[in-house]
C-alpha cells in the first residue's frame, strides 16, 4: 500500500496566494497511466478508530454492476449506499457485485433515516436486517444514521439501542452519522458543524459522511480536525464546487433568453458581471493551457484527497471513464498550480457558491426560506447530473419554496458573510428544480 499524507505540506500547497506558472496539470507519469489504460495504484487511509484501510476515493451510490466491478478490480474497496438509494435497491445492486470480491476487505457503509426521530428500536433493527439480506452479506461494516438534521437526533434510544443489539449479533460493526445541516423551519436552528462537533462530542459514532470542498473549508476543517483528535472516520461528499466554469457560461446563455422581455435592470447587471468575470476565466484557461472544466474538478477532489484528516472522498462515478479519469487522483497532493486554479475560481466565482450545511442567513429570511438545502437540490441538478431526482426533493420539500425569492430584496445576502448572491442563485435554482416559471429575477 502507498500513502503518506503530510498535514504541513497540505497546508502550504493550499493556502491563499499560491503563485500560479504556466504548466500541464498532470504530470507525464498521469497522462501514461490514464492512456494506457491500466489503473494507478490506489493508496489507503486509516478510517479513524476502526482501523481499516480504505481507499482515499470511495464508490458513491455505485450506478451499476459494472462500474461497481470496476472500482473494486482498480483497488477502491469504500462503498457508501443507503436504504434510501433506490429504494433498497442500490444495496441490492452491491450485493450482487460483492459476492465474488473477498467481503472482508470491502468496507460498506449504509444508512437509514427517519425525521425527527426513530420509531422503535425494534423497527430500526428490522430494517437494518433487510438492508443486510439485500447486500447479501452476514453484516454491514457501518450503519449512519442519515443526514442527522439536528443535535437532538443524534441521541436518539431507539437508533443507538438498535446499533447496540446489532452490534452484539454481529450483524453490524460501527456506528456513523451523516450531515447536511438543519432544515430551517424545524428547531432547534443548528448548522453542519454544530451537529458534527456534538456527535464528535457524543463518543458513539465512529465514521462521518460530511461535506468538505474547497469553497467550504472553514467549518468542515474545524470538525476534521476534532475528529482526527478523537479518531473518528471521516469519509466525504460534495467535493466540488456547485457551479462549474461550463455552468457558469450557461447561466450567461440563460439571461441572454431575457433579454426581449420587460427590461431587469438587475438581472442585466448581473448577467455583464459573470460575462466579464467568465472572460477573465477564459483569459486564465489560455494562460495556463487549461482546456475545461475537467481541471477544476480534478483539483477540487485532489484539495479533498491531499488533507490527511479526511480518509476518503465519495466520488459519483457515473461510468467507467469516470474511474479512469479520477483514479490517477489516489494518493498525491494538491500541485501548486491546482491550488491556484482553485484560489482563482473562489475569487471569481465563489460568490456563486452557497455553503452546504450553513445556516448563517437563516433568521433575515422572513418567509424561512431553506436557502442551502434548495442549493444542495441545484447541486444534484446542475453537477450531479441528477435532475428528475433534485426535481423530486425540490418538490417534496416542506416550507416555501425559492419563487418567493423573486420579489424580496435579498435580505439572505446582506446576511451572509460569504458574499454569496443568493437570491440571485435561488431563482435560478427555481428555475432549474420546478416546471412552472421563467428566469425572472425582479
Ligand atoms: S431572497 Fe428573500 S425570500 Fe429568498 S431566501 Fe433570501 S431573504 Fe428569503
Ligand atoms: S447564502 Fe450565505 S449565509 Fe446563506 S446559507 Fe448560503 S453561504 Fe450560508
Amino acid at each position: 500500500m502507498r500513502k503518506h499524507f503530510n498535514r504541513r505540506a497540505f497546508i502550504k500547497n493550499s493556502s491563499l496566494g499560491a503563485m500560479a506558472t504556466p504548466f500541464l496539470f498532470h504530470n507525464k507519469e498521469d497522462n501514461d497511466e490514464q492512456k494506457s489504460g491500466i489503473p494507478v495504484k490506489m493508496s489507503y487511509k486509516t478510517l479513524g478508530r476502526t482501523g481499516f484501510q480504505v481507499s482515499d476515493i470511495a464508490i458513491g451510490a455505485p450506478p451499476s454492476e459494472a462500474v461497481l466491478k470496476a472500482a473494486l478490480k482498480s483497488g477502491m474497496n469504500y462503498i457508501d449506499t443507503a436504504e434510501q438509494y433506490g429504494n433498497g435497491n442500490n444495496e441490492k445492486l452491491i450485493g450482487k457485485v460483492i459476492k465474488d470480491f473477498d467481503r472482508k476487505k470491502i468496507f460498506i457503509s449504509t444508512k437509514i433515516y427517519e425525521e425527527g426521530k426513530y420509531k422503535s428500536q425494534q423497527d430500526v433493527v428490522e430494517r437494518v436486517r433487510k438492508a443486510v439480506e439485500r447486500l447479501q452479506s452476514d453484516y454491514v461494516d457501518c450503519v449512519m444514521l442519515h443526514s442527522a438534521e439536528n443535535t437532538r437526533i443524534l441521541k436518539d434510544e431507539a437508533f443507538h439501542g438498535a446499533m447496540d443489539q446489532l452490534k452484539a449479533e454481529g450483524k453490524v460493526k460501527y456506528v456513523g452519522v451523516s450531515c447536511h445541516g438543519s432544515t430551517w423551519y424545524l428547531p432547534p436552528e443548528e448548522d453542519l458543524e454544530t451537529v458534527l462537533l456534538n456527535a464528535v462530542g457524543d463518543g458513539r459514532f465512529d465514521v462521518f459522511l460530511m461535506t468538505y470542498n474547497f469553497v467550504n473549508q472553514e467549518k468542515a476543517e474545524r470538525v476534521l480536525r476534532a475528529c482526527a483528535e478523537k479518531k473518528v472516520g471521516t469519509t466525504i461528499m460534495k467535493s466540488n464546487p456547485m457551479i462549474t466554469f461550463k455552468a457558469v457560461e450557461g447561466l450567461i446563455t440563460k439571461m441572454e433568453e431575457e433579454k426581449g422581455k420587460p427590461v431587469n435592470d438587475t438581472l442585466m447587471a448581473w448577467r455583464d458581471r459573470l460575462q466579464d468575470k467568465s472572460n477573465q476565466a477564459k483569459d486564465y484557461f489560455g494562460k495556463y493551457g487549461i482546456a475545461d472544466d475537467e481541471h477544476l474538478v480534478d483539483a477540487a477532489i485532489q484539495f479533498v484527497i491531499s488533507n490527511p484528516d479526511a480518509h476518503s472522498v465519495c466520488l459519483p462515478f457515473k461510468n467507467i471513464s469516470d474511474i479512469e479519469r479520477w483514479i490517477h487522483l489516489s494518493g498525491k497532493t494538491l500541485k501548486k498550480e491546482q491550488a491556484s486554479l482553485l484560489d482563482f475560481y473562489r475569487k471569481q466565482f465563489g460568490e456563486l457558491n452557497c455553503h452546504f450545511g450553513c445556516r448563517e442567513c437563516a433568521t433575515a429570511c422572513p418567509h424561512n426560506v431553506q436557502v442551502s438545502t434548495i442549493m444542495r437540490y441545484n447541486y444534484y441538478f446542475q453537477n450531479k447530473g441528477q435532475e428528475k431526482y433534485a426535481m423530486e426533493k425540490y418538490a417534496a420539500l416542506e416550507g416555501n419554496k425559492a419563487d418567493v425569492c423573486r420579489d424580496c430584496p435579498g435580505y439572505c445576502e446582506d446576511a451572509c458573510p460569504h458574499g454569496v448572491l443568493a437570491r440571485h442563485m435561488l431563482s435560478m435554482a427555481h428555475e432549474n428544480l420546478s416546471t412552472d416559471c421563467s428566469l425572472n429575477l425582479l
